[in-house]
């Protein structure tokens, strides 16, 4: 039995679970809407006891023949969903901009390649990685990349296609089987994902889909014993919650979480550039975990910054997302907006002066107008958690070592930004205690490089070996030069 599909704009997305190559529905489903217009979209299976189940079990049915390929022999099947990713664009930027508010023109021509590219590269990736040899003068050592079982991946809700193939293409290209929770409030373009999936002839078990919200689907699946890694990004709390699961059943997880950025303008910068860039930082409505949230500006070009930033800001196109010269869109949930509106409120009320914004946008009830926030203090709430929506503070140095000491000083290590003389921003940067940081730019993610966050921001790195470190176990087979002859050393 299956439920009945969900129409966006012509295109038919299955509201089901994916379990060992066929549609499996749920007797409980629950709703979701669109935050454009926050019309019903439809129902969505939420994956119970059974469901989560079945897919551990299809999935360890579907391990040892799936492991037992080469990295050659697993890349066309790899190609192919690539491809079948690509035929499914039309329906994945639609399906997106609806269902989690993502612009279409950054689907269409940022979302989507980079898909196709995820599962791609890590098949390419994956021919050099199964054995690389040590050679000491006593031994030879095989070390080997071998899959580990069953990879559990949770995505959020802010980027669900584009971090749910980051994930994927390693796990399976190394030779895992897997179980993709997607988010409750932007569930769909994972479901597309299960079709090409199919389509592209995966065998059964091998890449699996369970609806369901958190507590529910997603609890059920990483407490489960018989998995073998956890890959999680979203919140902290959560991360919290699903690291304790892993850690009873001793299960490596990967986190890839919240973050506090700082974006630095030092007074030898091009002001102009780093305006436009901070701009930038109010795209998919501030709902980035890796944007540059805590302007911290030289105090002797903090008004020309703040002027210029002010220009970009006001030219923003703020709308539908389905509109191709849509810049900012809608927050995801009406509890989302909630709790950036809670935010800002606290952040007034505790003395911060309001640059712009600062109130709902008419243009939706999910709709919050791009704001800046100064006069805060380092320890203040505003300052200290993410708020994930269209919301930035300002604070000023006079020093590199002011700068550094506001950069470093929350719980949050993602990323940042850092704007100035190349050498001198470059050498500010090195300083700066995150994961990653841009010099004089935003966003540049090569898939070989690295990424992740330090401090609450995270555990671990995923990309490049990185991913494969994660989604492998390593062994040494060791291999003795000599002859070995079993003595007990002082004879
Ligand atoms: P969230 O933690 O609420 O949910 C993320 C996913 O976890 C969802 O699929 C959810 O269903 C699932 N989940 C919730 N409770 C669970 C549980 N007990 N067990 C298993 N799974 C559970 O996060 P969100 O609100 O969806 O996303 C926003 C957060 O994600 C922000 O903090 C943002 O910074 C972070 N994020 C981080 C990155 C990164 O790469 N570091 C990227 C995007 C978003």
């Amino acid at each position: 039995m299956s439920t009945a599909s969900i129409e966006i704009s012509g295109h038919l997305i299955s509201p089901d679970h994916y379990i060992d190559g066929r549609r499996v529905s749920s007797a409980e489903t629950f709703e979701l809407f669109c935050p454009i217009d926050q019309r019903l979209l439809g129902h969505i299976a939420q994956g119970g006891e059974n469901h989560v189940d079945a897919a551990i079990r299809a999935a360890e049915r579907a391990f040892p023949a799936w492991a037992a390929l080469s990295a050659a022999e697993r890349k066309p099947y790899l190609d192919r969903f690539a491809e079948e990713i690509g035929k499914r664009a039309d329906a994945l930027c639609t399906v997106e901009s609806n269902d989690a508010g993502v612009l279409l023109s950054r689907m269409r021509h940022g979302v989507v390649p980079r898909a196709m590219l995820n599962i791609a590269w890590f098949a390419e990736h994956a021919l050099a990685l199964q054995e690389r040899p040590i050679d000491t003068e006593q031994a030879h050592h095989i070390v080997r990349h071998d899959p580990a079982g069953v990879a559990v991946i949770i995505t959020p809700w802010n980027s669900p296609l584009m971090l749910s193939t980051w994930k994927l293409g390693p796990a399976l290209a190394a030779g895992n089987t897997c179980i993709l929770k997607p988010p409750e409030w932007a569930p769909l373009t994972c479901s597309v994902l299960a079709d090409a999936a199919h389509a592209a002839g995966l065998p059964p078990g091998v890449f699996n889909v369970v609806q369901g919200t958190g507590p529910n689907t997603g609890a059920k699946l990483v407490s489960d014993p018989r998995i073998a890694r956890i890959s999680f990004t979203g919140s902290v709390p959560t991360a919290k919650w699903i690291a304790q699961a892993a850690g009873a059943n001793l299960v490596p997880c990967s986190l890839e979480l919240g973050g506090k950025s700082p974006f630095i303008v030092l007074d030898d910068a091009d002001i102009d550039q780093a305006a436009a860039t901070a701009a930038l930082m109010y795209r998919n409505a501030g709902q980035v975990c890796l944007a540059g949230t805590r302007l911290l500006v030289h105090e002797n070009v903090a008004d020309d910054f703040v002027a210029r930033m002010r220009h970009y800001v006001e030219r923003l196109v703020i709308g539908d997302p389905r509109n191709e010269t849509t810049e900012v869109g809608p927050i995801i949930h009406p509890r989302q907006v909630e709790r950036v509106k809670g935010f800002v409120d606290r952040a007034i009320a505790a003395g911060g002066r309001v640059l712009w914004g600062g109130a709902m946008h008419p243009f939706g009830p999910q709709y919050y107008q791009p704001t800046l926030i100064a006069n805060v203090a380092q320890t203040d709430e505003i300052v200290q958690s993410e708020v994930f929506g269209p919301v930035l503070t300002l604070q000023t140095f006079t020093s590199d070592d002011e700068a550094i000491a506001l950069a470093n000083g929350t719980d949050f290590g993602l990323g940042g930004v850092c704007y100035g003389e190349t050498t001198h921003a470059t050498a500010l940067a090195e300083r700066v205690r995150t994961g990653f940081i841009w010099v004089n730019s935003f966003g540049i993610r090569d898939l070989a490089a690295p990424f992740g966050g330090i401090k609450r921001s995270g555990i671990g790195r995923e990309g490049g070996d990185w991913s494969f470190e994660f989604f492998c176990d390593v062994k040494d087979v060791v291999v003795p030069k000599q002859p070995f002859r079993a003595s007990f050393a002082h004879r």
